[in-house]
């Protein structure tokens, strides 16, 4: 006697609790495993040696605790080490790199990942982002064994909330309800977020829960004996049917009955008058049976069956809802489901952490997650129901959102790869237009730099500071883009039309002339022409390179010249495609001495009465057309050049029979025409060809020549440039 009870005065409560932990742990971890716990618990107690919880306990007690409500549900071992360290970084000096060392990466990764989590927790005051905090905690949580981590952390802090002020009880369960019930939920862990809104409910509302409580006490004591008399009349039934299925009266948790009190507007001996029971089995065939045998007991209420089974409930709920008429004509609702489907239901993802096997390390938590997903997805598929809900589910499970917070503690929600520009022109476009540097958690940090869950981000702006072109490859958000291509566009408008007015005044000073000097009436045609609304809009161009000073002065002197070749030609002009960039209302002809195609290097010659004529760069004709017209001009092919533009191959090809044919027909393969053949040269062995085709445009060309060049009639392909 004397004994015992000195060893009961020498056990320290944490002894307690890591002979209890060890206990669950023995149920599905090996030998060495517990070991790697034990000595995680040696290195914890060590570094939170000296602290000490409100209750007075050692400081260890409480990661233990922790540890120990996830081993009730089967964490993996290296989730029991997260769960006991998981205050020490944040607590004591201990760094994840000891961590590291000492334990593994993996567990170093998974206590970080709770550290960052406590700290968002701490920042996040604002009630209404709580949706945004939870999505930031599934986003943060990419392993979800950390987030299970911090619901068993919460769950014990709110089972230990002790001395606190009310207030601070208050303003913790409210947290509680916001953030960490409703993501219990969303994993479907209905056992863990029951616990946490009871507890939340007690905490906000003592007084109320109090009296709830008693008041349920009471009514459940009066509701004893017919609870024993339904429950001993199923038991019979099913022995009877020769079923197997455990029967238990079902207790709606304080929470759930306050919440229908509320919502429904009903008293509690309105929510108390259903007698609920749960019925338990092992195959699904069976449920459906005992719900006949049950049926067959008690009168069924018309219209309140519901089968769960065939059609699941959102994250795979599963079950036979029904109820009865019972004995007084009481209301009986009773729930009859697999053992697995109440596991699913009340450990949602955290029942898929059941180990297969002990040489199973390499499955990682996360492919059980997507297991959990595959599931659901099963369950849906057989249901043949929409897939919505898993979508939603993938969505918060696998966010593609990064969530930061500003520095006054607001949450700014930016897709992944989301920069500090697109942070800033999310805030507001005018802290874009003007941002030039930015903090980073107090870290000053380069424009560019990626955001990750939980960062605060600080923009630094300045009065003179402009958006930048470059930032247009750092930027992912379609506001922060078109905000800064808007800007770019504004300020360089008046630029270009600057430029283009400068331009066009050289032009025409050649021809001794002013802008001012033109006649309305002229301006007004070539607009009409060059589909302009108006003359900024047409030196804008100039400026920004799209037209061609010299033709629009000639275009607007010459009139006379253009108007005749517009008479005879005016119908072609509209239709003809642009090939030549800002060269609309002039006749273009390309040259036929070089036949110059898109993507060719040009130089055009302005001819009176003739228009523009493009020749290729290295046309030898250039050199004679150059001495006799000074009017050359730079030209380019306009980017939306379409047609079929005619070039000239020499092609020497073995002289046999149907040589020729083949290379017909592997050109027409290719989506050209021969337009010409002719046969410059040949002997006995060789034939010496000129053709003329039809290509769209030098890399169409580049395709046909190489494929000619891979036959083996073909000795040698040039394209002939005059
Ligand atoms: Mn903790």
């Amino acid at each position: 006697m004397l004994e015992e009870a000195d060893t009961i005065e020498l056990e320290r409560p944490q002894d307690q609790l890591i002979r209890r932990l060890c206990a669950t742990l023995s149920g599905y971890l090996d030998q060495n495993q517990i070991n790697d716990c034990i000595r995680a618990y040696e290195f914890g107690a060590a570094a939170h040696a000296g602290q000490f919880r409100k209750s007075g306990e050692a400081y260890i007690c409480h990661p233990v605790a922790v540890a120990i409500s996830l081993a009730e549900m089967r964490m993996d071992a290296s989730g029991i080490m997260a769960a006991i360290l998981h205050d020490v970084i944040e607590d004591t000096p201990v760094s994840k790199k000891e961590l590291a060392k000492e334990f593994s990466v993996e567990v170093a990764e998974l206590v970080d990942g709770v550290t960052k989590l406590t700290k968002i927790d701490s920042k996040s005051h604002a009630e209404a982002q709580a949706e945004n905090v939870r999505k930031m905690f599934l986003a943060m949580g990419k392993d979800l064994r950390v987030i299970m981590v911090k619901l068993a952390d919460r769950l014990h802090n709110m089972q230990t909330l002790g001395v606190m002020t009310p207030e601070k009880k208050r303003r913790i369960a409210r947290e509680t309800l916001d953030i960490y019930a409703p993501i219990a939920n969303r994993l479907g862990m209905n056992n863990i977020r029951h616990k946490l809104e009871a507890l939340s409910f007690e905490a906000m509302y003592p007084l109320r829960y109090a009296v709830l409580n008693s008041a349920v006490k009471k009514a459940r004591g009066n509701r004893r004996k017919i609870v024993d008399i339904i429950e001993s009349a199923i038991k019979n039934r099913l022995e009877q049917a020769g079923l197997r299925g455990d029967v238990s009266g079902r207790e709606k948790n304080l929470y759930s009955i306050y919440q229908k009190m509320l919502h429904k507007k009903i008293s509690l001996s309105a929510v108390f008058d259903v007698y609920a029971f749960r019925i338990f089995c092992d195959e699904v065939d069976t449920c459906y049976r005992i719900l006949g045998v049950i049926h067959n007991l008690y009168k069924p209420i018309p219209g309140r069956f519901k089968d769960y089974i065939a059609l699941p409930k959102a994250k795979g709920y599963q079950s036979l809802h029904t109820i009865l008429i019972g004995p007084y004509g009481v209301p009986i609702e009773i729930q009859i489901r697999t053992h697995d489907m109440h596991r699913m239901a009340e450990s949602g993802i955290a029942a898929h952490w059941l180990y297969k096997s002990d040489d199973d390390k390499t499955e990682k938590f996360q492919a059980r997650a997507n297991e959990w997903l595959r599931d659901l997805l099963e369950i849906q598929k057989s249901a043949g129901d929409s897939l919505e809900f898993i979508d939603n589910l993938k969505v918060d499970l696998f966010p593609q959102e990064v969530f930061v917070f500003t520095p006054k503690g607001g949450i700014v929600k930016l897709p992944r790869g989301a920069t500090i520009i697109d942070f800033a022109y999310t805030v507001h476009t005018d802290i874009g237009n003007a941002c030039v540097s930015a903090r980073i958690d107090k870290q000053l940090v380069p424009l560019q730099t990626k955001l990750e869950n939980g960062m605060t981000v600080e923009v630094i702006t300045a009065l003179w500071a402009r958006p930048n072109p470059l930032w247009l490859n750092y930027v992912i958000t379609a506001k922060a883009r078109s905000s800064i291509r808007n800007y770019l566009k504004h300020f360089k408008q008046q630029e270009a039309i600057n430029l283009g007015r400068r331009l066009l005044e050289k032009e025409l000073q050649v021809m001794h002339l002013h802008l001012e000097s033109i006649s309305e009436t002229r301006i007004k045609a070539l607009l009409k022409i060059v589909a302009k609304q108006s003359l900024d809009e047409l030196l804008e161009d100039i400026g920004l390179g799209n037209k061609m000073p010299f033709l629009i002065a000639k275009q607007l002197t010459q009139d006379d010249i253009n108007a005749n070749i517009k008479l005879n030609d005016s119908d072609h002009i509209k239709k003809a495609p642009l090939v030549i960039k800002g060269t609309e209302g002039m006749v273009v002809t390309l040259a036929k001495c070089c036949r110059p195609i898109p993507g060719d290097s040009i130089i055009g010659f302005f001819n009176p009465g003739k228009g523009i004529v493009v020749h290729h760069h290295e046309c030898r004709n250039n050199n004679e057309v150059r001495k006799k017209n000074t009017s050359w001009l730079d030209v380019e092919w306009d980017q939306n050049a379409v047609g079929e533009f005619p070039a000239d191959l020499r092609i020497e090809i073995l002289n046999q029979r149907g040589s020729l044919a083949t290379i017909a027909s592997t050109i027409s393969e290719l989506n050209s025409n021969i337009e010409n053949v002719t046969v410059v040269d040949q002997d006995d062995r060789v034939c010496v060809d000129l053709i003329t085709l039809t290509v769209k445009d030098r890399v169409h060309l580049a395709k046909i020549m190489r494929r000619l060049k891979e036959l083996s009639i073909v000795l040698k392909i040039t394209r002939v440039k005059a």
